[in-house]
C-alpha cells in the first residue's frame, strides 16, 4: 500500500458508494460533487498583466466525463494546473474531493492522475519500464504493481508491445500509454490536457475509445480541448471557457438545444429558390429562411416535421429539389453564437499593459 493518503492500489470503483472521506470522498457531498470551483482568479503579472482565470466557479460531478473547451489563450490549462497543486490562484479556492487545493496539495495529488500536454515519457525505456518507473514514483505496492501494469499495457492495447522502447511507437500509442500511466494508482480523478493534440484522425479515435474505457471504472475524467467533435463524442458535461471567463456549462445536447433556431435545413433548387420564400414564411415553426442562389438555408425547430411540407410546397410551385441535407446545430455554432468567434481562432487571455487601466 502507498504511503500517500488516498492512494489505494486495491481501492475498486464497485465500493463507490460507501464514500470514505480518507479517499478524498466527501462523505456529505452533494449530487456527487467530486470537485467544486469556488470564485478561482488566476492573474499574470510578468511584463504584462495577464488574467489567465477570471472568477471561475463550478462543479465537477462523480464519474462523469467533464470538458472544458474554447479556443487557445481561454485559460484552460492554468485552470487545470490550478486544480492539479501545479499552480496557485491568485484567489478564491476548490476542493478535489474533500481535500483543498491550497491547504491539502499532497492530499490531492495522492487521488488524481495527470496526463499533461507535452509527453514526459521516457523513450529510451520500454512501455513496461516507463510504467514500472512512474508506479514506483507513485509508491504503488510492489506486489500489484505488475499486475496493475498488465492490466494497462491490455487497456491500451499495447501488452504485446510491452518490451518495445516507447521511441519506436506511433504518436497514438505513446500518447495511450501515457494515459494509462497517470491510471496506475486508481486516481479518482484523471486529468487530461489536450489528450489527442496533434495526433491523426485514426490514433485520435483510438485514444477516444481508450479515455471511455478509463471512465468505465467510474474514474471522473477532466479534460481540456479545443477540437468540438473531441468534446461532443466524449463527454457528459461542457463548460466552454473563453479569455480566462466561464461563458456556458451544460450537457453537449442542451448546449445546442439552447440555439435559438434548431435545426438547419439546407436545400437545393435546380434554379433561383427566391421565388419559394412567401410560401415558407407562412410557417410559424420556420425561424429563418435564407436564400443563397439556389440554395434555401432554414433554421426550423421541428426541422425534420416540416420538410415535408415545404418539398410540397416546392413541387407546387413547379421547383425541382437537388438536395437536401439537415443537420443540428454543433458546439462550434453554440460557441460562436455566444462568443461571436470560432473555437479555432486564437485568443489571448485579457491583456492590460502592466500599471494600465
Ligand atoms: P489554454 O489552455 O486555454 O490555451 P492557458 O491557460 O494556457 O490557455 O493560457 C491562458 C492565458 O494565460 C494566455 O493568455 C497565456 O498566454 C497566459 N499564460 C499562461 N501561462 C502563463 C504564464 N506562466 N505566465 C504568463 N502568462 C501565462
Amino acid at each position: 500500500m502507498g504511503t500517500n493518503d488516498g492512494i489505494s492500489p486495491e481501492f475498486s470503483r464497485g465500493e463507490k458508494d460507501v464514500p470514505d472521506p480518507s479517499l478524498g470522498i466527501p462523505a456529505d457531498a452533494a449530487e456527487d460533487v467530486i470537485i467544486s470551483i469556488d470564485h478561482i482568479t488566476k492573474v499574470f503579472s510578468n511584463h504584462q498583466t495577464v488574467t489567465a482565470v477570471s472568477d471561475v466557479s463550478f462543479n465537477v460531478r462523480r464519474g462523469e466525463i467533464f470538458g472544458l473547451l474554447g479556443p487557445n489563450g481561454a485559460g484552460k490549462s492554468t485552470l487545470i494546473r490550478i486544480l492539479t497543486t501545479l499552480m496557485k490562484p491568485t484567489s478564491g479556492t476548490a476542493h478535489v474531493g474533500s481535500f483543498r487545493i491550497i491547504e491539502d496539495d499532497e492530499k490531492v495529488r495522492g487521488i488524481i492522475g495527470v496526463c499533461p500536454q507535452n509527453s514526459t515519457l521516457d523513450l529510451e525505456l520500454t512501455a513496461y519500464d516507463n510504467l514500472d518507473f512512474y508506479g514506483r514514483l507513485l509508491d504503488v505496492d510492489e506486489d500489484l504493481l505488475d499486475k496493475r501494469i498488465w492490466e494497462l499495457l491490455g487497456m491500451a492495447g499495447l501488452s504485446d508491445r510491452a518490451y518495445a522502447t516507447a521511441g519506436t511507437f506511433s504518436g497514438g500509442m505513446r500518447r495511450k500509454l501515457e494515459i494509462v500511466r497517470a491510471f496506475l494508482h486508481h486516481p479518482l480523478i484523471l486529468f487530461l490536457d489536450e489528450p489527442t493534440i496533434g495526433l491523426d484522425p485514426d490514433a485520435r479515435r483510438e485514444v477516444w475509445r481508450q479515455i471511455s474505457l478509463l471512465n468505465t471504472e467510474q474514474t471522473t475524467i477532466i479534460l481540456t480541448t479545443h477540437y468540438m467533435d473531441e468534446a461532443e463524442k466524449l463527454c457528459d458535461r461542457i463548460a466552454f471557457m473563453d479569455r480566462g471567463r466561464l461563458i456556458t456549462l451544460d450537457t453537449p445536447e442542451n448546449l445546442k438545444k439552447a440555439m435559438p433556431g434548431g435545426d438547419l435545413l439546407e436545400i437545393g433548387i435546380d434554379g433561383p429558390a427566391g421565388p419559394a420564400l412567401p410560401l415558407l414564411q407562412r410557417y410559424t415553426s420556420i425561424n429563418r429562411v435564407e436564400v443563397k442562389d439556389s440554395l434555401l438555408v432554414i433554421s426550423s425547430n421541428q426541422g425534420n416535421s416540416v420538410l415535408p411540407q415545404i418539398l410540397n410546397d416546392l413541387e407546387s410551385l413547379s421547383m425541382r429539389v437537388t438536395s437536401i441535407s439537415i443537420r443540428s446545430p454543433s458546439l462550434e455554432d453554440v460557441f460562436i453564437y455566444l462568443t461571436g468567434k470560432g473555437l479555432e481562432e486564437s485568443v489571448p487571455g485579457e491583456i492590460r499593459a502592466k500599471g494600465g487601466h
